[in-house]
């Protein structure tokens, strides 16, 4: 049995959030220490963050190991999450310390109460200066907070001489910030009645949670079925279990409005953790989930690594949405994440999706995820009419991108009063400038990319690192005045048609470009579902999960645009995406439409889009992933190695993948190396492995060790990326 408390002098082993890819020893301080405490330790000159882990090791030299500082005044992180961390660094090749680190971004975790320096003129200059004051008094000048016991410890003095220094008002006492107390959450208040379908599977999700064991259930519903109202009831059976529940969503905008449905139905407000979310309440948050007073937390994706105390729910959803990847720093996908910290944690998961990923599917039908169908609209609401217009009998005249039967029914929808979404996934004005004497096209300096206008602001953008230029009125290439010429369809260009065919049509973009607050997002969305637009141009912000009730026809503007590319994840993409913002039409009593412009009708994707035969594509596309051995039929892992010298970025790459018989013991074969899909970014050449495996091999060790021996020139990085999102 390991041991959970740890009496004072015992050697205990540590993991800071220090790079140092390994645990130090302390010894524990007056009074002890738990297994799992979060603490403050010496650093050399530095005092850093850490919690204890196990015992000391005791291999180095034991007379030089110092005291644990400070023991913070937050409850021990669960063994759960220590195993949860420990895991999930293994599965994405992270160090630990990156994990912890992952699990402590929150602003002066456990600083006060403690002793700080009085700021007040005079104070630190007292009569007798006395070596031992003064040293305290230096200790003090970084103007931090240190536990009484941390600050005898750094300015080596006895508790007497800081007691003194109080007396005399030099120092004073910082007591805890209080946290506001987090509301009741009510389950029982008010549950919507449910239908038939519905209560099916709140049943079904209550036992889940109920069994206090884990498992995952895949909740596949059209848009509008009632997925929301259904998980709220897993939510509300972990509550009346006395245990905490998640509820990942993908995008920050959507959190104000569900925010609101769960104050209606439990009467409180969950606790929220997302980058929108203000230091006080971040702090606020980490700690409610640590000591389990917040009981709910609705967040982004790395909430999955907040340390709760006892997690019975986890609910991701729209599953299948890509910005569950997290595609730098440490690169995890919440999904998989939540599926294995659930296993940790004896913990149910719900993933819930009207499209879900291939994967979710693939699980479902091998048996390894339980699937709850929700196969209606709830109420009177129908699913959209879906129709393909094909781009090549109704051509739009050339700088125009809507087709006559796309216009045709938009007047017919806005002279009834309806709204109209055109979808395109593309931000900006035009995603090419061009000069139309020498055909040059405007680049990124830095990036192999293409600077898209941005024409409301004035000035060119790179989509890859975000740099700006002004548009230039001169060709940078041949020099001719007045040639630049915007090539291609963006959303602002859309916005341009719209008026041009609709002049007196109110007109509203949504988009990621706007650089507006989450509030503000939320406010211009509540204020376009309250009838404040008449055509809403969209990128693919609008899939998502917002709900516009007087919304009866989607155009799509270019179905075809995520076909092209060779990337073996687009008709799934594709797939979703269409289909996801089709939904959005036709919400309450008026039935909606769907027109997708394409020039492939015929094209598989497109055709199961436009049937709405899902369960056959899934079918075809797990085949073709299947017979082609990648996920979810085989491992993957991505290896990009990049750095601004490109001699030494294809060095390392080639002698990668020279070394590739070290991973044929795991049955794996490496790709590459070749350029990556984009071969530079911020000035960093980037080159791409793909390392692929049969499935069920834990292949991490072999290529932690594959990595490992190759020596790194200066600046040359390389990163893997375990289940890459594409390949
Ligand atoms: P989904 O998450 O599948 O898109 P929602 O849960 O958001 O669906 O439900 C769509 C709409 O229908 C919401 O406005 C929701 O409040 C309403 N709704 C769904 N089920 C019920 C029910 N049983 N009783 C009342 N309203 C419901
Ligand atoms: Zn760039």
């Amino acid at each position: 049995m390991t041991e959970t408390h740890f009496a004072q002098g015992a050697l205990i082993s540590v993991l800071t959030s220090e790079p140092l890819d390994r645990f130090l020893d302390y010894r524990a301080p007056e009074g002890g220490v738990q297994l799992g405490s979060f603490v403050r330790v010496p650093l050399g000159p530095r005092r850093v963050l850490g919690v204890v882990w196990g015992p000391g090791a005791g291999d180095f030299d034991i007379a030089r190991i110092r005291p644990v500082h400070a023991v913070l005044d937050v409850p021990p992180m669960a063994e759960a999450m220590r195993a949860f961390l420990t895991r999930a660094a293994e599965y994405t090749l992270t160090p630990l310390e990156a994990m912890l680190r992952l699990a402590t971004r929150v602003p002066d975790l456990g600083a006060p109460p403690g002793m700080r320096k009085v700021l007040r003129r005079g104070v630190g200059e007292p009569d007798r200066l006395t070596d031992a004051r003064a040293r305290v008094l230096e200790v003090l000048e970084s103007g931090g907070v240190f536990a009484p016991g941390e600050l005898s410890a750094l300015a080596g003095v006895s508790a007497s001489v800081i007691s003194g220094l109080e007396k005399q008002g030099v120092v004073d006492r910082v007591a805890a910030p209080r946290d506001a107390p987090f509301d009741i959450l009510q389950p029982d208040l008010r549950g919507k009645e449910l239908n038939e379908d519905q209560q099916r599977a709140a049943t079904a999700l209550r036992e889940a949670v109920r069994s206090g064991a884990y498992g995952t259930t895949l909740l596949k519903g059209v848009t509008g079925s009632g997925k929301t109202e259904v998980y709220l009831e897993a939510v509300a059976e972990a509550l009346r279990a006395g245990r905490q529940a998640l509820v990942l969503l993908p995008e920050i905008a959507l959190t104000g409005a569900f925010l609101e449905r769960v104050e209606a139905r439990f009467g409180a407000r969950p606790a929220e953790w997302h980058s929108g979310v203000t230091q006080a309440d971040r702090r606020r948050c980490w700690r409610g989930v640590t000591s389990g007073e917040a009981r709910l937390v609705v967040g982004a994706r790395s909430a999955l690594f907040l340390p709760f105390r006892d997690l019975g729910l986890i609910v991701v959803d729209e599953e299948h949405d890509t910005s569950y990847k997290q595609e730098d720093g440490v690169l995890y996908h919440a999904r998989d994440m939540a599926v294995l910290r659930a296993s940790m944690t004896s913990a149910a998961v719900v993933l819930a999706s009207a499209t879900p990923a291939l994967e979710s599917w693939a699980n479902a039908r091998a048996g390894k995820y339980a699937r709850l169908d929700l196969t209606e609209r709830f109420g009177v609401a129908e699913m959209p009419e879906m129709a393909a217009l094909d781009l090549r009998s109704d051509r739009p005249e050339p700088g125009r991108w809507v087709a006559e039967g796309l216009r045709a029914a938009t007047q017919a929808r806005l002279a009834a009063n309806e709204q109209v979404l055109w979808f395109l996934n593309r931000r900006g004005y035009a995603p090419v400038t061009q000069c139309r004497a020498c055909g040059e096209q405007i680049g990124c300096h830095e990036c192999d990319a293409r600077m898209v206008e941005h024409r409301f602001r004035k000035i060119l953008m790179c989509h890859q690192c975000g740099a700006e230029r002004a548009v230039p009125t001169a060709c940078p290439a041949c020099g001719k005045e007045g040639m630049m010429a915007a090539i291609g369809p963006g959303v602002e260009r859309l916005a341009e048609e719209a008026l041009a065919l609709f002049p007196e049509a109110q007109v509203e973009i949504l988009s990621s470009d706007q650089t507006e607050s989450a509030r503000a997002l939320k406010a211009r969305i509540d204020a376009i579902a309250a009838g404040g637009a008449d055509i809403i141009i969209g990128t693919q912000i609008v899939a998502k999960g917002h709900n516009f009730p007087n919304l009866t026809l989607v155009g799509v503007i270019d179905a075809d645009l995520g076909l092209q590319g060779g990337d073996l994840r687009a008709s799934e993409r594709t797939f979703q995406l269409v289909r996801q913002v089709a939904g959005r039409a036709g919400r309450a009593e008026r039935r909606g439409s769907a027109l997708i412009q394409t020039c492939v009708p015929d094209h598989p994707v497109i055709a199961a889009i436009l049937s709405g035969d899902e369960e056959e594509f899934w079918a075809a596309e797990a085949a073709a992933r299947e017979a082609a051995g990648v996920p979810p039929y085989g491992r993957m892992a991505g290896v990009i190695v990049s750095g601004p010298d490109e001699a030494r970025v294809v060095d390392v790459a080639r002698e990668l993948g020279r070394r590739s018989d070290m991973l044929l013991a795991e049955g794996a074969q490496v790709f590459g190396p070749a350029a990556a899909q984009i071969a530079r970014i911020r000035g960093k050449f980037r080159y791409r492995l793909l390392v692929k495996a049969p499935k069920g091999r834990v292949i991490q060790p072999a290529l932690s060790k594959w990595r490992a021996s190759v020596k790194l020139p200066p600046n040359v990085r390389v990163v893997l990326d375990i289940d890459p999102q594409s390949f």
